[in-house]
């Protein structure tokens, strides 16, 4: 599934392993090993003992943030080696300081309901308020946001190395504001009715979340009206509101 779901299984793994090596498995089979896993000597398709990435209850297989009562946690293993931080150190000796923003959700029907819209008019006011954004990108994207820089990421480590050293990210829910979480980077998340950061969220960030009579949603494969509607209404000034009563810039 996602890189979000990667890096929360290493947490899974450190708790269950007992000082074996883990072989990934999904509903049993042996899966890929993940890019995030490349420097974890002890995740290994030869590994001693399967953990699985999903959970076996009622008979089904569900993410464990599908269950009640389950909370985050990110992992404490070190992930990341210094050439990873190849790309952070650019983007450091161009901009001393700089915040993430992470307006990129991966292209499925699901993430529609969380994608958020007022990225531009974020950007001009961070950048009045002397931010330097920053954003990720895999490839040459035909969207651009003015006043943010673009920075192409090889792979994922380059990418949680830049949010390690950023002073600030602003994202939706997912692998971003896990990694922050992961790298104890100041980050505001958005989430607004289709997740909800009672599930998948950390008290430590800045949590936006529209809280009405559906929410969490968590309406996938298809669009969802009213979480699209809450998105929008969550407006730049509201990010920034938080910004600001945190001291955060
Ligand atoms: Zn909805």
């Amino acid at each position: 599934m996602g890189w979000g779901d990667d890096l929360l299984y290493i947490h899974k793994c450190e708790q269950q392993r007992q000082g074996k090596t883990v072989r990934p498995t999904r509903k049993t089979r042996p899966r890929q090993l993940s890019a995030l896993w490349k420097n974890i000597s002890w995740i290994d398709t030869q590994g001693e003992l399967d953990i699985d990435e999903l959970e076996h209850t009622n008979n089904k297989w569900a993410r464990a943030y599908h269950l009640n009562n389950y909370t985050p946690t990110p992992p404490q293993t070190q992930i990341l080696k210094q050439s990873d931080y190849n790309l952070a150190q650019h983007i450091q000796s161009k901009h001393k300081e700089y915040t993430l923003i992470c307006p990129d959700v991966k292209e499925t029907h699901h993430d529609v309901n969380k994608t958020w819209y007022h990225w531009q008019d974020l950007c001009n006011i961070l950048s009045q308020r002397g931010h330097n954004i920053v954003r990720l990108t895999h490839r040459e994207h035909s969207k651009r946001y003015k006043n943010a820089t673009d920075y192409v990421t090889a792979n994922i480590r380059q990418s949680l190395a830049v949010v390690d050293r950023a002073n600030l990210v602003i994202t939706t829910d997912g692998f971003w504001h896990h990694a922050s979480a992961y790298t104890k980077t100041d980050c505001v998340t958005i989430y607004g009715s289709c997740t909800s950061d009672k599930d998948l969220g950390y008290s430590e960030q800045a949590n936006i979340t529209t809280r009405d009579e559906h929410s969490p949603c968590y309406t996938i494969h298809k669009k969802c009206n009213k979480c699209v509607e809450n998105m929008w209404n969550i407006r730049a000034k509201q990010v920034i509101d938080e910004i600001v009563n945190r001291g955060w810039g």
